[in-house]
């Protein structure tokens, strides 16, 4: 089972409590940029066996977006944090460094 903390009023929410929300951090792409990239923002999404950002709403709780950064594989979770960066803090970064030597931020995407 997935536990997560809702970053915002602390409380550990067990799946069935929260909604998923898909791929955290895409840049979004307006009007003006190629066809490529906007078809990528529109369809293209991450599934890794590994280290994964993706956005969760606390949909029976407080009722706001956060970010969650976990492993798919284990469900082990590095940690949650604020929807409103575009980037994981860097406590998260270090965290998840930690525990998977030779992961970097910079591989994803
Ligand atoms: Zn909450």
């Amino acid at each position: 089972m997935l536990i997560l903390e809702c970053p915002y009023c602390g409380v550990k929410a067990e799946e069935t409590e929260l909604h998923g929300g898909g791929e955290a951090h895409l840049v979004r792409r307006g009007p003006d940029s190629s066809d490529d990239a906007f078809e990528s923002y529109l369809f293209q999404r991450q599934n890794p066996k590994g280290v994964h950002f993706e956005r969760w709403r606390h949909a029976y709780g407080c009722g706001k977006w956060f970010h969650a950064a976990r492993c798919t594989a284990t469900l082990e979770v590095f940690g949650t944090y604020s929807a409103q960066v575009s980037e994981p803090p860097q406590q998260i970064r270090d965290r998840i460094a930690a525990r998977r030597p030779g992961w970097s931020w910079s591989d994803q995407g």
